[in-house]
């Protein structure tokens, strides 16, 4: 094939284009029903999304920001109560504990995943912690077995924040059923993507879902009569409902290209260890959906993160840092009263971590572009000694 000379991050025209005559109609349909709010496009994407995460309920909201900041009030979770997160995520996470009232705890992560370090979360609990929101980070779920194991010993409820994890899986459970609730996004570039904002809560519990039924719908469960003070206006769009029911159809085979694409990235990249040059590591076989592909740059690696980046984009390929600033340190959350040097895992990964191109429908082709130009790169500068 013809040598690819520009790799974008991502690119959803490869996703959209063989559906887009099953796209459009869908979306005429929507114009045509006039059902706009609430429509049965919802229903019936809540009920197929619930099912594919093989939970009972499911309840679209306006993003996965949402889904967790109504999600989490509906589990009761609120002012005085501590609530344990990991703190290399996306401020998201954070925003929806803050939303609630209650109170963030942030715990570092394990250096070869990313994940959450499930043993930092035991030890920052005390009597007032009411959950733990494990972030199922990259695509990767952290370990469903630990979770249980958390929630057991210690009566905390379990809150997955799945926004980046559609139909991953580990130790045969998926995103999604672990805890009491999760939510999930439906950003355009996640996974499951809608063509704008969205969002849904799924889980275990009917009396859940009924709540953010209700609080997504001006806490009202039969209209003008308002019963839960928490409302707002917070929607999955029938018309994001209508292009994802038909892009699920497409998830497994989406996240299985994902996978394989992930795999040849760790293949070729093996003769890199030497550099330095280190792919976050796999707990779950092909569990793993790759959300991102991530790889860290030690200290053994001649070349600098912000120079390979240059470069990379000079050779017209497209990286990222997913996150370059934990949360703990972000301006905005100074006021939480966290310093530098709190989380050096977290520190440490947001300076050597970086997001190579990854996409369902990405080629061979492209793939050892990004490869032949990483190996250029690091292999041309000297280790230093
Ligand atoms: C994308 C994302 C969110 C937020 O979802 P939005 O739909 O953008 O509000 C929350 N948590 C994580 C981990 C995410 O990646």
């Amino acid at each position: 094939m013809a040598n690819p000379s520009s790799v974008p991050f991502v690119d959803l025209s490869l996703q959209h284009a063989p559906l887009r005559a099953e796209l459009m109609a869908a979306m005429a349909a929507v114009a045509d029903g006039g059902d706009y709010i609430l429509g049965n496009s919802v229903v019936q994407f809540e009920r197929a999304f619930a099912a594919a995460c093989g939970v009972p309920f499911g309840v679209g909201v306006g993003s996965g920001t949402d889904a967790l900041t109504l999600g989490l009030r509906a589990c009761g979770i609120g002012p005085g109560d501590q609530v344990i997160l990991p703190v290399n995520t996306f401020v998201a996470t954070l925003i929806g504990v803050l939303q609630v009232g209650a109170t963030p705890v942030f715990v570092d992560c394990e250096l070869d995943t990313g994940l959450m370090d499930i043993a930092a979360a035991e030890r920052a609990m005390n009597r007032l912690t009411r959950a733990v929101i494990p972030v199922h980070l990259y695509g990767q779920m952290v370990s469903p077995k630990a979770l249980h194991a958390l929630a057991e010993a210690h009566g905390v409820t379990i809150f997955e924040d799945a926004a980046q994890a559609h139909g991953a899986e580990r130790d045969g459970i998926k995103a999604g059923s672990v805890g009491l609730a999760s939510a999930f996004s439906f950003y355009p570039s996640k996974n499951l993507g809608a063509m704008g904002d969205g969002g849904m809560v799924v889980t275990q519990q009917e009396v859940v879902a009924q709540t953010v039924r209700s609080l997504r719908n001006y806490g009202s469960t039969r209209k003008y009569y308002h019963t839960d003070p928490g409302g707002t206006n917070s929607r999955l769009d029938t018309l994001q409902a209508a292009v994802l029911n038909i892009k699920l159809a497409c998830l497994a085979d989406w996240n299985c290209d994902r996978n394989r694409l992930a795999k040849l990235y760790d293949d070729a990249l093996k003769p890199l260890a030497a550099q330095g040059l280190i792919p976050m590591t796999n707990h779950s076989g092909s569990g793993h959906v790759y959300h991102l592909y991530v790889i860290r740059l030690t200290r053994d690696c001649a070349i600098d993160r912000t120079r390979l980046q240059q470069e990379l984009a000079v050779a017209e390929i497209q990286s990222g840092i997913h996150y370059p600033v934990p949360c703990h340190l972000q301006p905005a959350f100074h006021h939480l009263g966290y310093q530098p040097g709190d989380f050096p895992i977290a520190e440490q990964l947001s300076q050597e971590i970086l997001s190579l191109p990854i996409y369902p429908g990405m080629t061979e082709g492209h793939l050892e572009y990004v490869v032949k130009t990483l190996m250029g790169l690091v292999q041309a500068c000297p280790v230093l000694t």
